[in-house]
C-alpha cells in the first residue's frame, strides 16, 4: 500500500509526495480525518488529488495512504430508492448516523449490509455460463425485478459449481460459484465497478424505436431515440425541472436515474422533495420505486460533483445489463463543468474557452457516449438501453457559450428553452425554432409501422406551417395582419392551432399530462385536415374571419383534455377510442359549419 506525506492543499486539490507506486484514478485516503480522494495526475513520487470531501483543516505533513483500487460503485439490489452522494455514499443513512451535515471520512456500505432479499435461482448447478447471464433475480421493489448477473469481472465461460435455493439472503451472502479456466469463485448478489469505465456489452444497435415521452413537441417535432441523448438548455424558470420530471414520470423506461448538481443548496433540497412526491402513472405507486437519486449541492466539495455523473452513468449501465430501458437525466451539466474548471484551475492547467479546461469538450464527450441501446452481454439476445438527458444552464441564457456548445456537438436532440415563450405561458417552453432532433430519419420506419405511413409528410408539413407563420409575423408586425392576403391569414390561424392547442401540453392536467402517440397522429391529422379544409372555403368564397371564427375551434382547442387520467384508468387504448370519438364529432361539425358558411354566402 502506498502511504505518502502532502505538502500541499488547494481547496479540493492535495499534492502529496513518497506516493510512488500509486495509480491513475486510484482512490486515497487523505489526512487524519481520512478524507475520500482519487489520484488525478502522476509525477514520478508527486501524485495530484481530488478530494470528494471538504478540506478545510487539512495540513501539510498529514498521510496519504492509497487503497490500490479505482474509484467504483457497488451493484446489486438497493439501489431502487436510494438517495445518494457523488461517490455512492447513502445520504440518509449518513444523516441519520451524522447529523444534518456529513461528517468527513466516513465510510458507509453502499448497500445495505443487513436486508435480507428473496432470491430466486434462475440458473442452476451444472449450466455454462458468461458475463450477464442471469442466475437469479429478486424483487427489489414493488416496480422492479432485479437480476442478479454473472459480473463482468469473470473471463470467459464459467460453470455453476454451486447456486442456492431459493430464499432470503443478503448482499453479502454467497449465492454461487464459478468455476472458471482460472480458478473457481464465491459470486454474491453484489459487485463492485469502476465509475470510469464503461461497463461492456456486445453491441450497439441502431437508435431506431423512439422513446415515447408523451409529450407532443418532443414526440412529434424532436424525438429522442431510446439509448439515444438529448440536451435541455434554458434559463432559470424555463421549465427544465418540470420536462425532467415529466420525461422521469412518462417516458416508456423502467428505470430513473438522476443526477443533481445543484447551483445552490436549496435547489437541490427541492429535487429531493419533490421526487419522492412523483406517482408512476402505470401503477400508481411511488415513482421512487424504479428511481435512484444522486444528489450534489453546493456545499458539497466540487469534486464529488465531477464524479456523480459516472456513478450515475454506471448505475444506468448496470440496469441497462439486465435488459431494462433506463433514462438518466442530469441536471445540470453545467454545474459538472464549473466543478471541472474549478479544479483545473487549481491544477493549474492551461485553460481553454472561458476558463474551461481544454478537455472540456473530450469529457462531455465520453459521458454521452455510455449511452445506447446494445445487445447486452450474456448468452442469450437481450437488448438494454440507456438514454441520457443533459441539462444545461447558461449563464444569462446564453447559448453561445462553451458547456452548452460543446454539448450540442455531441448530443442528438436539442430542446431549447426559451424565456419569452415561458413569460406568455407558452409551455413546454421548448422553441419549435430553434430545436432539433438527428433520429427523426431513424425512428421513421416505427412511426410508420405503428402509427401512419403519412405521419413524417404529416409532421414535416406542420413544422412548415410553424416556420411560416414565423415569416409571416414579421410582415405583421410591420404592417398589420389586415394587410396580408386572405390565404395567408388562413395560413396563420392554421399555424396559430397547431401551436397553441398542439404544441402547449399542461403537465399539471390530468389528462393533457400524457398524449399517446395514435392520439398525437390524431390530433395532427385534424388540424392539418382543418387547416386544408379552411383554405378550401376561403378559396370557394369564405373570408379568412369568417373561417377564424367557427365554433367548432373551441371543440379542437379542447381535444387535448378528451382522454383520461392515466392516474385512474389503465385501460389500454381506451384513451385513443375517447379522443378518437371526439375527433369524428369534430371533423363532421368542421364540415358542417364550413358548408353552412358557403351556403348563407351563397344566399346572399
Ligand atoms: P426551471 O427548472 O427551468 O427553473 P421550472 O421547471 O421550475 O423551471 O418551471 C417554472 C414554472 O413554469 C413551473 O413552476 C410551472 O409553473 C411552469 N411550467 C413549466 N413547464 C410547464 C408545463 N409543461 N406545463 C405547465 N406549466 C409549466
Amino acid at each position: 500500500m502506498v502511504k505518502g506525506t502532502i505538502i500541499k492543499v488547494a481547496g479540493p486539490v492535495v499534492v502529496a509526495k513518497g506516493m510512488r507506486g500509486s495509480q491513475m484514478y486510484e482512490v486515497v485516503r487523505v489526512g487524519k480525518e481520512e478524507l475520500i480522494g482519487e489520484v488525478i495526475e502522476m509525477e514520478e513520487d508527486k501524485a495530484t488529488m481530488q478530494v470528494y470531501e471538504e478540506t478545510g483543516g487539512l495540513e501539510p505533513g498529514e498521510d496519504v495512504v492509497g487503497t490500490g483500487t479505482s474509484l467504483s460503485v457497488e451493484l446489486g439490489p438497493g439501489i431502487m430508492r436510494m438517495t445518494y452522494d457523488g461517490i455512492q455514499r447513502p445520504l440518509e443513512v449518513i444523516r441519520e448516523e451524522t447529523g444534518t451535515y456529513i461528517a468527513r471520512g466516513v465510510d458507509i456500505p453502499s448497500l445495505d449490509r443487513k436486508k435480507k432479499w428473496k432470491f430466486t435461482p434462475i440458473a442452476k448447478k451444472g449450466d455454462k455460463v458468461i458475463v450477464g447471464d442471469f442466475l437469479g433475480e429478486v424483487p427489489e421493489t414493488e416496480l422492479v425485478l432485479h437480476k442478479i448477473m454473472v459480473p463482468p469481472t469473470v473471463e470467459g465461460e464459467a460453470e455453476i459449481v454451486e447456486i442456492v435455493g431459493a430464499g432470503e439472503y443478503t448482499v453479502d451472502d454467497k449465492i454461487a460459484v464459478l468455476k472458471t479456466a482460472q480458478d473457481e469463485r464465491e459470486i454474491k448478489m453484489a459487485h463492485k465497478w469502476p465509475v470510469r469505465i464503461a461497463r461492456p456489452f456486445k453491441e450497439k444497435l441502431d437508435p431506431n424505436i423512439p422513446l415515447i415521452t408523451g409529450q407532443r413537441v418532443i414526440d412529434t417535432f424532436f424525438p429522442v431515440a431510446k439509448g439515444g441523448t438529448s440536451a435541455i438548455p434554458g434559463p432559470f424558470g424555463a421549465g427544465k425541472t418540470v420536462i425532467q420530471h415529466q420525461l422521469a414520470r412518462w417516458s416508456d423506461t423502467d428505470i430513473v436515474v438522476y443526477v443533481g448538481c445543484g447551483e445552490r443548496g436549496n435547489e437541490m433540497c427541492e429535487v429531493l422533495e419533490e421526487f419522492p412526491e412523483l406517482k408512476d402513472p402505470k401503477s400508481g405507486k411511488p415513482l421512487m420505486e424504479r428511481t435512484v437519486l444522486i444528489a450534489n449541492t453546493s456545499n458539497m466539495p466540487v469534486a464529488a460533483r465531477d464524479v456523480s455523473v459516472y456513478t450515475g452513468v454506471t448505475l444506468g449501465e448496470y440496469y441497462r445489463d439486465m435488459g431494462y430501458s433506463v433514462s438518466l437525466m442530469a441536471d445540470s451539466t453545467s454545474r459538472w463543468a464549473e466543478a471541472m474548471r474549478e479544479i483545473s484551475g487549481r491544477l493549474e492547467e492551461m485553460p481553454g474557452e472561458e476558463g474551461y479546461p481544454a478537455y472540456l469538450a473530450s469529457r462531455l464527450a465520453d459521458f454521452y457516449e455510455r449511452a445506447g441501446r446494445v445487445i447486452t452481454s450474456g448468452s442469450e439476445e437481450r437488448h438494454g438501453s440507456l438514454s441520457i438527458c443533459g441539462a444545461v444552464s447558461p449563464p444569462g441564457g446564453d447559448f453561445s457559450e462553451p458547456v452548452t456548445q460543446n454539448t450540442l456537438r455531441i448530443t442528438k436532440v436539442f430542446w431549447a428553452l426559451d424565456a419569452p415563450l415561458a413569460d406568455r405561458r407558452h409551455f413546454p417552453a421548448i422553441n419549435w425554432l430553434t430545436g432539433y432532433s438527428l433520429y427523426h430519419d431513424s425512428i421513421e420506419d416505427w412511426w410508420a409501422g405503428e402509427i401512419s405511413k403519412d405521419w413524417k409528410e404529416m409532421r414535416v408539413r406542420a413544422m412548415a406551417l410553424l416556420q411560416k407563420e414565423a415569416e409571416l409575423q414579421e410582415i405583421v408586425q410591420l404592417v398589420g395582419a389586415d394587410a396580408l392576403p386572405e390565404k395567408d391569414r388562413v395560413m396563420l390561424e392554421g399555424a396559430r392551432v397547431i401551436r397553441e392547442d398542439y404544441l402547449q401540453q399542461s403537465a399539471y392536467d390530468d389528462t393533457d399530462t400524457y398524449c399517446s402517440p395514435k392520439k398525437q397522429y390524431g390530433m395532427l391529422k385534424l388540424m392539418l385536415d382543418f387547416y386544408d379544409k379552411t383554405l378550401d372555403a376561403v378559396e370557394r368564397g369564405a373570408s379568412a374571419k369568417e373561417v377564424a371564427e367557427i365554433e367548432v375551434k373551441d371543440d379542437i382547442a379542447k381535444l387535448k383534455y378528451v382522454g383520461f387520467s392515466k392516474y385512474t384508468s389503465q385501460e389500454e387504448g381506451a384513451e385513443e377510442k375517447k379522443a378518437d370519438e371526439a375527433i369524428e364529432n369534430i371533423y363532421k361539425k368542421i364540415d358542417d359549419q364550413l358548408n353552412a358558411l358557403l351556403e348563407k354566402r351563397e344566399v346572399t
